[in-house]
């Protein structure tokens, strides 16, 4: 491993890991569109990061979403901005650009073949997703080599059922290393908070106010409520 991965790392606003060789490292990756963050992502963050003992966990908004195209998202920024602004008070999550910052479509599997060159091979990786999308990715551009490169972690998620994840997983001949992991139940979406923002309904305790904050300020989702301090107001 040349001596500069440490300062490629930080350049790229990735936490160092794997210095101490003989010691293994858990790096934890959080991939997701985050339009916007809610509290099911930081429960099933936190509850992979304590039960399987991670070092930290990276989120990381995609820059444009695969598996999206045909969709209108908020943009890069402001999806990093709300991640960082709801992992700011956890010492141990981090908001990445790591994708946002890259040109063009992002796949899963081009982001963790960058990371396992970037760091050094006693650091392990991590991918926690949901229920729902952990049935998806046999499906994904090179699921073999997200097979190969990282660990999965599988959290429950209302209205999706494992035993799909299980039976796709198994139908799909790859030899994907899966821990399911049971979290508490929370039947949130970020598609269910853009539909209440679109409606003036509340969004307290469903994402972290300074979310809410920034996604009001900013005019995010067809905001229909008014509330001051939006950009473009004119303070006479
Ligand atoms: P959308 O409604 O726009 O699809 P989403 O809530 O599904 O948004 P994503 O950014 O698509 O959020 O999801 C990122 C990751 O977080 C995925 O792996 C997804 O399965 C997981 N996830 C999202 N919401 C929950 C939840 N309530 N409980 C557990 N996992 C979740
Ligand atoms: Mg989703």
């Amino acid at each position: 491993m040349p001596c500069d991965w440490k300062d490629r790392l930080e350049s790229l606003g990735m936490p160092i890991l794997g210095a101490t060789e003989g010691k293994t490292y858990r790096l934890g990756i959080m991939g997701g569109t985050f339009d916007p963050i809610h509290y099911g992502h930081l429960v099933a963050a936190e509850q992979a990061y304590s039960d399987l003992g991670l070092n930290v966990v990276v989120f990381m908004p995609a820059g444009r979403p695969a598996f999206k195209l045909d969709k209108k998202v908020a943009s890069g920024e402001d999806r990093f901005a709300m991640t960082l602004l709801a992992t700011a008070d956890n010492p141990h999550f981090l908001a990445s650009r790591f994708e946002i910052d890259r040109e063009g479509v992002t796949y899963t599997a081009d982001t963790l073949r960058r990371l396992r060159e970037l760091y050094p091979e006693n650091v392990e990786f991590y991918f926690i997703t949901g229920a729902d999308a952990i049935a998806e990715i046999v499906a994904w551009r090179d699921a073999d080599d997200i097979a190969r490169v990282a660990h999965l972690v599988a959290a429950t998620r209302p209205g999706y059922n494992l035993d799909r994840a299980m039976d796709a997983i198994a139908a799909s001949g790859i030899d994907f290393d899966v821990t399911y992991l049971s979290v508490p139940a929370l039947a949130i979406s970020s598609s269910y908070l853009r539909e209440r923002v679109h409606n003036g309904q509340s969004l307290r305790y469903l994402t972290p106010d300074p979310v809410t904050g920034y996604l009001h300020k900013h005019r995010l989702y067809g905001a229909s409520a008014r509330h001051y301090g939006q950009t473009g107001d004119v303070f006479a």
